[in-house]
């Protein structure tokens, strides 16, 4: 089955170039994926695999159906969308879209999902229950797979595999973790309205800015006293307003931020917390406060089994010192968290970094990567997929 696999993603190799430079060249922000979800069909459909658009608004769904021994479904994600970034690689391929490009690497995301379709419809031996190739938009906004499941994409499915590039890790090489990979990421927003005045007299006002003050202070304080020091978690306040002039007390000060997460109990006590601690200072003051906690996604939380099968099938493709335990996890976000709602799932990283020259991080406007790592993600994938059903 292995050499199998390696001979199909060797005689692919060539197309697959061809299909990651094209969507390379022709990135669409998200939820905008119109071309690349008709190109991606296309492809799909060459291979005989059903298809399925306008999944999740610009998504796509390849369903290739096993020969019917094992009623299980199995799920392989990639995602398509671009960022609005100036492209400054130089590439021949570099993106033709002024201020759009793919910088997360999701056009090795999209090919990679379409070399495993092509490959695991044309063994030799069908696989004998079904694989469906999701391809997702709009995971930048951290948007489309809430979108693809609204859209019944998970219905019946029983596990599920995603990856994603890794420029600090080279090529060739595969970041397998159990457990945590990626951090949950969620909104805040906090206005206080305290009450104006003149900066020379702060007793007859409610100082606002002030309070904001004592609020970001506390926060930052009560993590290191309230909260699970085994249980990260990051608090930014990225933009604050408020006031008009030097002299004049702000009436109004709004402030929001990102907060990120690891442990699912943390997570969950996250608004509640939050809201008490900037409620009650702002009571203490006098002012009047308002908390608005927006989830983002949860964290990307890696299911043992599926994962045991990713690092034994990484190993056996490539070899041991070719596979890493990826010691820790992302405090970056990944909505591929979403479809583990649905069903357990794994997440891989797939080296892409070059060994000679510098390596650009992720939406970076010079990132690029080593293309030797789109047979790698292809053979790994697929061959995962195959010892997913022999379990
Ligand atoms: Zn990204
Ligand atoms: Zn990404």
């Amino acid at each position: 089955m292995l050499s199998e696999i390696k001979n199909l993603a060797e005689a692919f190799a060539p197309r697959l170039l061809e299909i990651r430079r094209h969507i390379h060249a022709h990135p669409e922000l998200s939820g905008q994926e119109y071309q690349t979800a008709a190109y991606v069909a296309g492809v799909l459909s060459s291979c005989g695999i059903s298809i399925r658009e306008g999944v999740g608004k610009t998504g796509v769904i390849g369903e290739l159906a096993g020969k019917g021994a094992d009623p299980r479904t199995l799920a392989i994600r990639t995602d398509m969308d671009a960022l609005p970034i100036e492209e400054l690689t130089e590439l021949e391929f570099a993106s033709r879209k002024p201020g759009i490009m793919h910088a997360c690497g999701h056009d090795v995301h999209a090919t990679i999902g379409l070399g495993t379709a092509m490959i695991l419809s044309q063994l030799s031996e069908p696989l004998p229950g079904n694989t469906r190739f999701l391809f997702q938009p709009a995971e930048e906004i951290a948007s489309g797979a809430q979108w693809m499941v609204k859209d019944g994409a998970m219905e019946g499915v029983d596990a599920v595999y995603g990856v994603h590039v890794y420029p600090s890790v080279q090529a060739r090489h595969i970041g397998v973790r159990y457990g945590a990979l990626t951090s949950a990421a969620d909104d805040i927003e906090i206005i206080i309205r305290g009450e104006s005045g003149h900066g020379a007299r702060p007793h007859q006002a409610i100082d606002s800015i002030w309070i904001a003050a004592q609020i970001i202070t506390s926060l930052q304080q009560a993590i290191s006293r309230t909260q699970n020091p085994l249980h990260p978690i990051v608090l930014t306040f990225g933009k604050i307003e408020g006031g008009t002039a030097p002299n004049i007390i702000a009436d109004r000060v709004r402030m929001v931020g990102t907060v990120r997460s690891l442990h699912p109990e943390s997570h969950a006590s996250l608004p509640q917390w939050i809201e008490n601690i900037a409620t009650h200072i702002c009571a203490t003051y006098g002012a009047k406060c308002e908390v608005n906690y927006r989830r983002g996604v949860p964290s990307v939380q890696n299911d043992p089994t599926l994962t045991q099968i990713l690092e034994t099938a990484s190993i056996e493709a490539w070899g041991n010192e070719y596979v890493k335990i990826l010691p820790e996890p992302s405090l970056g976000a990944e909505d591929f968290s979403v479809y583990l709602d649905r069903a357990p799932g794994c997440m891989f990283r797939l080296g892409v970094g070059h060994q000679d020259r510098p390596n650009y991080p992720l939406h970076h406007p010079k990132f690029e990567i080593d293309e030797s790592a789109i047979v790698t993600g292809v053979v790994t994938l697929a061959y995962t997929a195959c010892k997913y059903w022999q379990r």
